[in-house]
């Protein structure tokens, strides 16, 4: 990641900023380094820094009930202060040449990336896919196809380079390649000692979010992969002891994940499997067909889809997972991305019978976290699980 961010900063390459479920391979077939503010975002939650800027940028007419990451990113841009900084030496975020966005996973990206093309002055385009779908069309795909392909001749004229179809192709079978590396890592967890948690795996969700589509990342999963996998032959698992098999929905609370992997270690409970690290599995790419295939995967991403579709896919994870319980994280600023609103998890467990907790909280802002509440709720379904196995 330290490679990663200094490559960004070293002026050598020009810079693309993307969604973080973008078209990250297009922008790399043109030689772009690509920048992703939502992992800038994540850093001001993780480093618990957001709520210095939320603030600021609550001040320019942003409300603080929008996206956090948006808020914070935005803030800290005015404050002109990042992590980044001194975390990796650099002067700041990297300026961008151009930057992209997919409403695929909400419509706040739009407005957030709009923010920066006006700062900047720089060249934007946009993705905007139908959305809630219950089914993925051709139709739909051709749409986004037509929408991708708009955004060539721009790259063109920024990048200095003509389109190249086999670069294109390169790149998907290079994210491709990572992106199953990824899911077989995630599907460690569906063993009985599972070696990962939802926790391990936002940290090391880092390069298939912001370096797919380069040999880097599919070497760290392979890596990765082939230790999870010899932990999962000597039945090494990442608690001692697993009482019960939790299933996390929604949002990470970035600026407490030590805090809630303690928590439910504590209580000998793995949380083995989530929606957030499973949203950059794109098992569709195919880089024999990258247009259709990439359109397709980025369209299809769990945010994208209806509830009825969502709970489908959900029923699925529970069941291959063994999930004993079920905790939604009903994200304060982040609806897009909060399932437990309009009622999934009464549905879900009349389905399925497993039952569910629902907590509040947030992806960066901590004044929406009531840590003692959520201390008392989660150890309370913690037993009741418990006593429901017995
Ligand atoms: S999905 Fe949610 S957290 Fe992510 S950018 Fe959109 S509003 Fe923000």
């Amino acid at each position: 990641m330290s490679e990663y961010f200094t490559s960004l900063d070293s002026g050598n390459k020009k810079v693309a900023w993307c969604t973080s479920v973008g078209p990250a391979e297009l922008l790399r077939s043109f030689g772009f380094e690509v920048y992703f503010p939502e992992n800038h975002g994540a850093l001001l939650g993780a480093t618990r820094t957001a709520m210095d800027f939320i603030p600021e940028a609550i001040k320019c007419g942003y409300s603080g009930h929008i996206c956090s990451y948006t808020t914070a990113d935005i803030g800290s841009y005015l404050k002109k202060q990042s992590p980044l900084q001194k975390h990796y030496g650099m002067e700041g975020v990297p300026k961008p040449d151009i930057i992209a966005y997919n409403t695929n996973q909400c419509r706040e990206v739009e407005d957030w990336f709009t923010f920066y093309a006006d700062e900047f002055n720089c060249p934007i385009v946009g993705i905007q896919p139908p959305r809630y779908l219950d089914e993925v069309t051709q139709d739909e795909v051709d749409l986004v196809v037509k929408q991708m392909k708009k955004m060539i001749p721009v790259c063109e004229q920024v990048s200095g380079r003509k389109f190249n179809i086999d670069a294109f192709k390169e790149t998907v079978k290079l994210s491709k390649e990572a992106t199953l590396l990824w899911q077989k890592v995630l599907k460690t967890s569906i063993s009985e000692n599972a070696p990962i948690s939802f926790f391990d795996g936002t940290i090391h969700m880092g390069p298939i979010v912001v370096l797919r589509g380069t040999q880097i990342a599919k070497d760290y999963y392979t890596i990765l992969l082939a230790e999870l996998e010899e932990n999962v032959k000597n039945n090494v698992g990442f608690i001692p002891k697993t009482k019960t098999r939790i299933f996390w929905e929604g949002m990470p609370i970035w600026g407490k994940l030590r805090m809630m992997s303690d928590l439910f270690a504590n209580n000998d409970s793995a949380v083995v499997a989530s929606t957030y690290c499973s949203s950059w599995v794109f098992d569709k790419f195919d880089e024999n067909d990258p247009w259709n295939s990439t359109a397709r995967a980025y369209t299809e991403i769990f945010i994208n889809r209806s509830d009825k579709a969502k709970e489908k896919i959900l029923a699925e994870w529970f069941k291959e997972y063994k999930i004993d319980g079920i905790v939604y994280h009903d994200t304060k600023t982040c609806f897009n991305n909060s399932n437990a609103k309009f009622g999934m998890p009464q549905r879900l467990q009349t389905i399925t019978g497993i039952p569910f907790l629902i907590i509040e909280g947030d992806l960066c802002d901590l004044r929406f976290f009531s840590e003692e509440q959520s201390i008392t709720k989660i150890e309370t379904f913690l037993e009741q699980l418990e006593d429901i196995k017995v």
